[in-house]
């Protein structure tokens, strides 16, 4: 079935991905491709919709991104944000050209509500500015439909033709109306229905899952984050016994994740998951293979090489495979440049270099068109648990990377219960929606304290707590006093060997959200 969709062309903007998910979050699809697509591909899409999003160039420079003005006459809208304002100005013929004064941040916007773009918008709104450039003029035929002290044209449109130009950026939440404006766009201008949602998305799919997939076996590697958790139910919902998932103890385990994992998917699960579910307990062999090293990537290196060791050993066990599942989503799909304008950040193999010693013929990817707050919806629309499927992310090698110096059993034993303590007081102060990623660290010091009358000589506990969008940049969050109070007494009572907490204080940059 052919959904409703509306094309993001990036012009290299920070919020690509954040256009979209706001597209997706009124129920219409979206999808992202850099401007220098072939138009044909866009056409052929039949797109309701086009957004063309800001970015950091300056529409007049020539080598500027730009794109065939043919564009504007198919009849299909066009919104134009920031730069991609600039750019529809531009290319219809009004001006651009350096802002005498730059506007940054908030800023008070006065928009006429007779357009269909602010309908229900209040006449002086809240809106998000990143610009030194601004549309001095209009192109011909365009209406002014907003304005700030500083800009003339803060929106403009021709209704006739469909297009739309905004100077702000409704995609981001300091826009205080942006969800209802580009609502509008997609409801009133767009003519969209909303025929995207995550009930039919995951029926659709199952659907078509049974269909690829045939009589054909299917392997997937578990590890319990919300990515392969939601994958492996997808298909254990699609061909049930013909799935093999493989779950890999390593010994660097959240407290109680083996157990969570093994009864969600495990022999007798109360979800009527019936898979062949394979848990490996390699404890033994990472902690050998760890004994001794203490430099932060050769341990990564150490732990990720040995994941694929044990992959592989099940998977010779197994046989021949048709099919080798991967819990990649959009924005993986984006980052590695196959959608938009954004550089290569990474390239994604879920589990690194998998393809490579697996004998298999072919992936399947169902996740890959969703953000992740869709792939979390559409597991519990398969009837995961919700601590599955709100899990925190958390990193490939595990607590490996939390525990600063030589990894031991006796070191993950403590940040696990440390680290239990303080997500459940976290959860218990209600705090836990409002903080992106928490966790408790060992740093690896020891320090003089007492205890009892007695002189303790114990470990540290570092705890942390960021808030963050995007991940990309961090800030470390504004603690509550007294639950950082109880739990810095719960964890020196009831964590053997530690003495002392620290809180990191540290923004990212120039620290990163974890220690390693
Ligand atoms: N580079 C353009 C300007 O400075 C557009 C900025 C943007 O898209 N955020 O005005």
């Amino acid at each position: 079935m052919q959904h409703e969709t509306v094309i993001v062309l990036d012009f290299g903007g920070q919020y690509n991905q954040l256009i979209a998910r706001r597209v997706r979050e009124n129920n219409v699809y979206c999808e992202i491709y850099s401007y220098k697509t072939d138009l044909s591909v866009i056409k052929a899409k039949n797109p309701k919709g086009i957004i063309f999003t800001g970015g950091p160039n300056s529409v007049y420079l020539e080598d500027s991104p730009t794109i065939d003005p043919e564009i504007f006459s198919w009849g299909v809208p066009v919104l134009g944000i920031c730069y991609g304002s600039q750019l529809m100005m531009h290319l219809l013929g009004g001006r651009v050209c350096r802002a005498p004064e730059r506007e940054y941040g908030k800023t008070e916007v006065f928009v006429d509500n007779s357009s269909k773009m602010f309908t229900d918008v209040q006449p002086s709104t809240v809106c998000w500015m990143s610009h030194n450039d601004y549309i001095e003029q209009a192109a011909p035929g365009f209406k002014i439909t907003a304005h700030t002290v500083n800009c003339p044209v803060a929106a403009a449109e021709n209704e006739e033709k469909g297009l739309y130009a905004v100077q702000f950026h409704p995609e981001v939440l300091h826009t205080a109306e942006g969800k209802k404006m580009l609502h509008n766009f997609v409801y009133n201008v767009c003519g969209c229905t909303g025929d995207w949602k995550m009930d039919s998305f995951v029926e659709n799919n199952v659907e078509a899952l049974r269909k690829r997939i045939g009589s054909g076996k299917v392997l997937c590697a578990l590890s319990g984050g919300v990515d392969s958790s939601v994958l492996a139910a997808m298909l254990a919902k699609a061909i049930g016994k013909q799935l093999t998932c493989v779950f890999v103890d390593h010994g660097l385990l959240r407290k109680n994740e083996k157990e969570e994992v093994c009864s969600v998917f495990g022999p007798g699960n109360a979800n009527g998951f019936d898979i062949n579910f394979i848990c490996v307990d390699a404890r033994d062999r990472y902690f050998a293979k760890l004994a001794g090293v203490t430099e932060p990537e050769r341990k990564r290196k150490i732990i990720g090489e040995e994941f694929i060791r044990v992959f592989e050993e099940q998977a010779k066990q197994i046989g021949k495979v048709d099919f080798l599942a991967q819990g990649t989503i959009y924005p993986d799909v984006v980052e590695s440049g196959l959608g938009g304008e954004s550089t290569v950040i990474k390239s994604h193999h879920n589990v690194g270099g998998l393809p490579d010693t697996v004998d298999f013929k072919e992936l399947v990817e169902p996740l890959r068109n969703l953000f992740k707050d869709e792939v979390r919806q559409a597991g519990r629309e398969l009837g995961l648990p919700e601590y599955l499927v709100s899990r925190q992310p958390f990193p490939g090698p595990g607590l490996g990377i939390r525990i600063i110096g030589e990894v031991t059993p006796e070191k993950v034993a403590i940040v696990q219960d440390a680290d239990a303590i303080w997500r459940e007081e976290i959860a218990k102060a209600g705090l836990d929606k409002e903080i992106s990623q928490y966790y408790a660290a060992l740093t690896n010091m020891h320090s003089v304290g007492v205890m009892g009358d007695e002189r303790t000589y114990d470990y540290a506990v570092a705890l942390r707590a960021v808030t963050t969008t995007d991940f990309m940049t961090a800030e470390s969050y504004n603690m509550p006093w007294d639950v950082l109070g109880t739990v810095t007494s719960r964890i020196v009572n009831e964590v053997k060997h530690v003495n002392r907490v620290f809180y990191d204080c540290t923004g990212k940059p120039p620290a990163t959200i974890e220690l390693e």
